[in-house]
């Protein structure tokens, strides 16, 4: 099976680019579509006397409208994630009361990134600062708790998924640390594990047996992400701290255009993917930043 994560379009963009994207996928027949949340960032406005102003602004909002939208036209069920950063525990409650009405069951909670040009991720005051946090206040409402103890609430059926990191969280002081906050996630509550992207797929394997071995036994779905540019050998393992192996580096390295990138990559992947499917991976899940064309090209070998 293959799931896809789409990121909301940019404000003042319609919708339209989200349907297009999953009119390219639909065909693969997703079991779901995960689409991503993004807290606000700041705008800095200057004034006529030269005073900057700081102003809060949400660039991808839309998370949960596009789900309805998803699950309404095309019968797929969709995961909205939920982020700790830009949310009061009151706001999260409202927000998982309209997916309930919805009928949108499956979440993804996270933490979320830290803001642009704060250094690190600051909670909202009233929030949470965990994914382990958030995660409890979901646990919380499928077992009819509301944040307000008078309130004697239907429970919800949430059915919930947490991130991993197969080479370790970027803050994470080491493997051990960050995993032992996995093993809690799932004690208390996580039905399912999404990973981080990974090109690398002995540390994807290692990270299952180590889950397994430590009672972890939830699905454990690879994340994974198509390369379309030399610059990914870069950004990517500085921002999450991957590995990028050394015959996947060389190879695109040599690599005179983008389109050449996608070449290396898509045999990379598809061979990756084969080997994940031999150790038995419950679903194939493909970032693919609403560029459905990359990911296509690999899915399309394996299908
Ligand atoms: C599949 C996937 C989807 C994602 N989608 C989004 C998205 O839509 N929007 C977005 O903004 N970001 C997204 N991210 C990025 C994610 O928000 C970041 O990686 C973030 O830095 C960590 O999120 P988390 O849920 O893993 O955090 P946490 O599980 O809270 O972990 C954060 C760090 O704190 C440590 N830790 C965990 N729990 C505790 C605790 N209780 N006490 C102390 N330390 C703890 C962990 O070891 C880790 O180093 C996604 C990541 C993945 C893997």
């Amino acid at each position: 099976m293959f799931s896809f994560e789409l990121l909301p379009p940019a404000k003042g963009q319609g919708i339209q680019s989200i349907f297009n994207t999953m009119d390219e996928l639909m065909e693969f027949n997703p079991p779901f579509i995960d689409v991503t949340y993004h807290r606000e960032d700041y705008l800095y406005k200057q004034h006529p006397n030269g005073l900057l102003e700081r102003v809060a602004y949400r660039k991808r909002p839309g998370t949960v409208a596009i789900c309805a939208a998803i699950m309404n036209k095309y019968k797929v069920d969709a995961v909205p994630h939920l982020i700790c950063g830009g949310f009061t525990k009151e706001e999260t409650e409202n927000a998982l009361i309209d997916l309930d009405f919805l009928g949108i069951d499956n979440v993804l909670v996270l933490r979320g990134d830290a803001r642009k040009g704060d250094p690190d991720f600051i909670p909202t005051p009233g929030g949470h600062a965990y994914a382990t946090e958030l995660l409890a206040q979901v646990v919380d409402m499928n077992n009819g708790k509301y944040l307000h103890e008078d309130i004697e609430g239907s429970k919800t059926n949430f059915c919930i998924g947490v991130a991993g990191y197969p080479e370790k969280h970027f803050e994470a002081p080491n493997f051990n640390t960050d995993f032992k906050w996995l093993k809690k996630k799932v004690e208390m509550g996580a039905n399912f594990i999404v990973t981080q992207m990974f090109y690398n797929i002995d540390r994807y394997k290692e990270f299952v047996i180590k889950c397994r071995d430590n009672g972890i036994d939830v699905p454990i779905i690879p994340g994974l992400k198509p390369l379309t540019n030399k610059k990914q050998l870069i950004s990517l393992p500085k921002i999450f701290h991957l590995d990028i192996p050394e015959e996947l580096s060389s190879a695109i390295e040599e690599c005179k255009t983008n389109a050449d990138v996608q070449k290396v990559s898509t045999e990379w992947m598809v061979n990756m993917c084969k080997e994940l499917i031999d150790f038995g991976v419950p679903v194939l899940h493909f970032y693919t930043m609403s560029n459905p064309g990359p990911t296509k090209k690999i899915v399309e070998q394996l299908a």
